[in-house]
């Protein structure tokens, strides 16, 4: 199987990138913030609890995101392989989808990681905000949170994955199809 974490802050291209990734590749995939974004249009329970912490641009909690990837994982037991998208987040949740993925015999194969400055992820977010509606993008505040938990909770992944040797940056900086060209190259080198 081809397990591929797509990694880097909010902004960092990482939707528009496991677009062109799963056509290529064949690989099913797994938005934490896709599904939670459907679990509040469909009005659930875990949608509206979890919507007040995304409105904010805190993370939700561990045991939540790690339940539904679960159930996406369980639910594609044919997939070649999976990108994950926006997951892991936290230590916590790397670990729990090392541990999923043992007990399926497989593993993450590479973390690919986009990497963009500050400004160049707030002028992207602030004009996907005015496109989706998305009211996390519109804010610049949350926006401001969403980097800060990123750098606090989420960055220090890249020592995790180094020290499997699974973890590439790529400059995530130019056009989609020069970023997606990068892309290719690390996961065929
Ligand atoms: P995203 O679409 O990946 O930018 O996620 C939007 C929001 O959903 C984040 O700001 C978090 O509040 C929440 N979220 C998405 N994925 C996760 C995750 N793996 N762990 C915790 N919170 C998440």
């Amino acid at each position: 199987m081809l397990n591929i974490v797509l990694f880097g802050p909010p902004g960092a291209g990482k939707g528009t990138q496991s677009d062109k990734l799963i056509a290529q590749y064949k690989l099913v995939h797994l938005s934490t913030g896709d599904i939670l974004r459907s679990e509040i249009a469909n009005g659930t329970t875990l949608g509206l609890e979890a919507k007040k912490l995304m409105d904010q641009g805190i993370l939700v909690p561990d045991e939540v995101v790690i339940g539904m990837i679960e159930s996406k994982v369980d639910a594609n037991k044919d997939s070649k392989g999976f990108i994950f998208d926006g997951f892991p987040r936290t230590t916590a949740q790397a670990e729990a989808l090392d541990l999923l993925l043992k007990k399926k015999n497989s593993s993450i194969s590479m973390m690919l990681s986009l990497e963009v400055p500050k400004d160049e992820l707030i002028k992207r977010l602030l004009n996907r905000g005015k496109d989706s509606g998305r009211a996390d993008d519109q804010n610049e505040s949350v926006i401001e949170k969403r980097i800060n938990e990123y750098n606090s909770k989420t960055a220090p992944l890249k020592t995790y994955y180094t020290s499997q040797d699974k973890f590439f940056g790529v400059n995530g900086v130019g056009s989609v199809d020069e970023i997606f060209d990068s892309l290719c190259k690390v996961i065929e080198q």
